[in-house]
């Protein structure tokens, strides 16, 4: 895949000052205050096209904290592509300080192929960290974190829910980590779930290796969800914003936090039989214990068959699938004791984003 600028060369060199701070990625380095963008060997295709994993880096002159932002680990999850294409764009960037490691397509073989998993049907995201001599997945796990995890003090990773299937804008936190809750607060999404980690994963890696992570979820597979993508691109200058790594908005006060919905539990409703599925309730709505979600209709008109919630929460996953078979993950809840108090907040940050960051395209333009 050819990268977004001339690989495994720097552009914009500008001498480094004295604090020399050492950033080499995949054999390229780049001083403070240089930005440029490299193409990270992952290994080669059937037909020996060689595969690569285009990063942008920008340095700021000042030392400060090194931020990762990553998408598409699962390569059909395409809203943070664009959230990411929009941020590497920004003229803000020259008063980074620190430096951004922006990695749009992590799972460069999923990406081409449009697929959620790689070529061998493996999730790339229970091969973290990887091996050098593992599967394609493995290996590319292993570039991923040797040339720019392990290099990063704080990482954010931007997901999407799977094909069919959209998320409420929200964030998964390992729990037990302070900073990671910060991080998530700067980022002011209405919805955080403290979810355990997976083996495997990227976040079960981040955890033990004690680096700072958000994990979001916006939207859904192969599909480009405007309002998710400008939710994670605003999320991301709010956490860079918290770090300092960039300056605060001139002319404006710091955006007044919302109270997040914080749940630590969630779970699906299933339908109970198979069936036209009708949804009632939208994302992002307060749902209680024994409330109607929907139905489950036989379609040769015999029968009618309603979703009954079985907790008290909101909703933060549904499916858009048309047909349901006997037990399909149909609705996504997280629990919380009070729905209604939760549907407020969500509510809130629903209509805050409508005259946000919207503009960002023509306020922003091209550094080339
Ligand atoms: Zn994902």
């Amino acid at each position: 895949m050819p990268g977004p600028g001339a690989p495994g060369h720097a552009e914009v060199a500008k001498p480094a000052s004295a604090a020399e701070r050492p950033l080499k990625i995949a054999g390229t380095s780049f001083a403070p205050g240089q930005s440029g963008s490299v193409d990270v060997p992952v290994g080669y295709l059937i037909n020996h096209e060689k595969i690569t994993m285009p990063v942008t880096v920008h340095r700021g002159r000042k030392p400060g904290p090194r931020l990762c932002v990553c998408a598409a680990v699962h390569g059909d999850e395409i809203n943070g592509v664009e959230s990411i294409r929009r941020l590497i764009r920004m003229q803000l960037l020259e008063k980074l300080r620190g430096d951004l490691i922006a990695v749009p397509v992590v799972n460069v073989p999923a990406f081409l192929a449009r697929s959620r998993y790689l070529p061998d049907r493996r999730d790339l995201n229970r091969l973290f960290p990887g091996s050098t001599t593992g599967s394609l997945g493995a290996r590319l796990a292993h570039s991923f974190v040797t040339e720019i995890v392990r290099k990063s003090t704080h990482l954010i990773d931007l997901h999407t829910g799977a094909v069919n299937r959209a998320n409420l804008p929200q964030l998964r936190i390992s729990p037990g980590r302070q900073e990671n809750l910060e991080m998530a607060q700067a980022f002011d999404a209405p919805v955080i779930i403290k979810a355990p980690t997976r083996p495997g994963s990227l976040r079960a890696y981040l955890k033990r290796r004690k680096i700072s992570t958000i994990m979001f979820e916006g939207g859904e597979a192969l599909r480009l969800d405007p309002a998710s993508v400008r939710f994670a691109l605003r999320g991301v200058l709010q956490v860079m914003r918290h770090l300092e790594m960039l300056p605060a908005e001139k002319g404006k006060e710091a955006p007044k936090k919302k109270p997040s919905v914080i749940s630590s539990n969630t779970y699906w409703e299933r339908a109970p039989r198979g069936g036209v599925f009708t949804p009632l309730i939208p994302l992002g709505r307060a749902v209680s214990k024994g409330a109607v979600l929907g139905s489950v209709n036989d379609p040769f008109g015999n029968r009618v068959t309603e979703i009954s919630c079985q907790a008290d929460g909101v909703v933060i996953g549904r499916t858009n699938e048309a047909i349901a078979d006997e037990g399909d993950a149909v609705f996504h809840i997280a629990t919380t004791s009070d729905p209604s108090k939760a549907e407020k907040t969500i509510r809130r940050s629903e209509v805050d984003l409508g005259d946000d960051i919207g503009h960002t395209e023509t306020e922003e333009p091209l550094r080339e």
